[in-house]
């Protein structure tokens, strides 16, 4: 399928393996837009004009589409600006009609369906309750869900699909437990809508949250699927144009979901993108996605089995996220990857919870397919992961992934691993005159300097803490190099100095996400000498 998606002809080499994070789009897509803004273009509803009207019902045939894909009808569909508007739309919406009660979600859900929960429940005096995972962290504990929700549970809100560990969660099973107890089912189905027939009515989901752009589709559109008795009781927690049916100074008549819920322009062109995308994934069919995706997964699991020195999270039962571990931080291996045009993801995954309580990990490692990977892009993440845990990885001349770096660069490349294999100063300094802990919060580095200071001048300095090899390097290196400087000139390493002096110290180019690692060290130095 790969020629469907014009991303694999500008990058012949390219083995997208970051799906679960966003999708590739397809010509079909791209097309859709293009043709929105150059052929028929204008505001819609509302414009007593041609093109007004065509605009509109290209919107309004958008909503049919994407009904059609889950099963709802067309005043079921509100547009939103992704999953996370979708689920905060819901939660704004909902909790402050509740005064008392608890809301029920899982351990492993994304930040997009905790914190939204979390913060409303708190405000409105409601207990927030989490579903843990089985012992061994690959499923939810269905045992505990019976004892969590209760008569006073007011919603249950739960990912389809797990986006770390890749499990299906048996939603229709949930969704009956709550249902007897009157809870309302808010599902997020950020991660199963592009992988897993989604019937909603079925599932039985009185909500359903998505994005388009892990659904092939354009970023900036998702949908909220509410079932139609619920959307006309619930109220829309935000306010403008084009939700009404009458205004006047004192009093606003709100018109009929799914309006109610959309006020001011719309996202059009990605509504209309959204609708071309939900054809696309029709016309091909969920049976034929999940047949390709199937083979490759059950082909990945086996390579994974033998990889030895890979640990991978997850159930066998699962969607395409493969989520692992390693004895190296996520960060390196993603560089190494990416060396190689191999794209897969580092770090927590905006799921904390699950992550550092749950798995007791910082970070971790994601490869994820979608309908354009092939059996070769996996056969490349495994040849370069085998390769990685032979050599330790990171910048081995000898070995692919020496990138484009010069001798010069590759010998400083061979000193940030032996900084990062063995760091200096990391030990505790028992009289510091100032200590200071600070985080990178994409991945988890964790950096605490100590120094001390004598007449403006560094006189110790040492560190405590886990990063990756970046991090770890830069930070060793400093503790050299920072010894007896003053401690006014080292504040004013700030912004394009700071950048620079630590670039100049590691001596190899530092890409803009992997400078934030870099940076750590000298940023918990600032604080600690502020
Ligand atoms: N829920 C899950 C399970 C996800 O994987 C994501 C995206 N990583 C989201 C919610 C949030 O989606 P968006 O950023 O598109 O709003």
């Amino acid at each position: 399928m790969k020629e469907l998606f014009p991303i694999f002809k500008a990058n012949p080499d390219l083995a997208y393996l970051d799906t679960a994070a966003s999708s590739q789009k397809p010509d079909k897509v791209l097309d859709a837009i293009l043709e929105f803004y150059e052929d028929g273009y204008s505001n819609v509803h509302r414009a007593i004009h041609r093109l007004g009207e065509q605009a509109t019902e290209r919107y309004e045939n958008a909503r049919e589409s994407v009904a059609k894909l889950i099963n709802a009808s067309p005043e079921e569909i509100i547009f939103t600006s992704g999953t996370t508007a979708s689920i905060n739309l819901a939660a704004r919406s909902l909790i402050p009609t509740f005064d008392s009660g608890n809301i029920v979600i899982t351990t492993m859900e994304h930040h997009a369906n905790l914190i939204p929960w979390q913060q409303l429940a708190h405000k409105q005096g409601l207990e927030l309750r989490t579903i843990p995972l089985t012992e061994n962290k690959q499923m939810l504990d269905m045992e505990k869900a019976r004892e969590l929700i209760d008569n006073d549970t007011r919603i249950v809100a739960f990912t389809h699909v797990s986006n770390v560990l890749g499990t299906i969660n048996p939603v229709k099973e949930l969704a009956g437990i709550a249902h007897q107890h009157g809870a309302i089912v808010l599902v997020d189905g950020a991660q199963a809508i592009a992988h897993l027939p989604v019937d909603v009515k079925e599932l039985g989901a009185d909500l359903y949250a998505f994005s388009g752009h892990k659904m092939y589709g354009p970023t900036g559109i998702g949908v909220l699927y509410g079932n139609k008795d619920l959307l006309d009781r619930m109220e829309p927690p935000s306010w403008g144009g084009e939700q009404v049916e009458k205004v006047t100074i004192k009093q606003t008549t709100f018109t009929k979901p799914p309006h109610k819920f959309e006020p001011g322009t719309p996202n059009i062109a990605g509504a209309i993108g959204l609708g071309s995308a939900a054809e696309f994934i029709l016309e091909i069919g969920y049976e034929k996605m999940q047949e390709h995706e199937n083979k490759l997964i059950k082909r990945l699991l086996g390579q994974f089995e033998k990889l030895e020195g890979v640990t991978l999270l997850g159930p066998k039962e699962r969607t395409g996220i493969f989520t692992f571990t390693m004895d190296a931080h996520p960060h390196d291996i993603a560089e190494f990857l990416d060396k190689q045009d191999i794209a897969i993801r580092a770090g927590h995954h905006c799921a904390e919870p699950l992550h550092c309580q749950e798995l007791g990990l910082d970070a971790s490692t994601r490869a994820s397919i979608g309908i354009y990977t092939e059996k070769e892009d996996l056969d490349r993440l495994i040849e370069a992961l085998e390769i990685y845990v032979k050599t330790g990885g990171v910048f081995n001349p000898d070995q692919v992934g020496e990138g484009n770096l010069s001798e010069e660069q590759i010998l400083h490349a061979e000193n940030i691993r032996e900084h990062a294999r063995k760091p200096r100063n990391k030990r505790i300094i028992p009289e510091p005159t100032a200590t200071k802990m600070e985080r990178n919060p994409f991945c988890g580095d964790e950096l605490e300097v100590s120094v001390i200071v004598d007449e403006g001048k560094i006189k110790d300095i040492a560190f405590q803490g886990k990063g990756c090899a970046i991090s770890q390097a830069a930070m060793s290196m400093l503790t050299k190099k920072l010894q007896g400087k003053k401690t006014d000139e080292i504040l004013t390493l700030s912004g394009e100095k700071g950048r620079e002096y630590v670039t100049s110290l590691l001596g190899i180019p530092i890409g803009p996400v992997r400078m934030k690692c870099a940076l750590l060290g000298l940023r918990t130095v600032q604080e600690a000498l502020r």
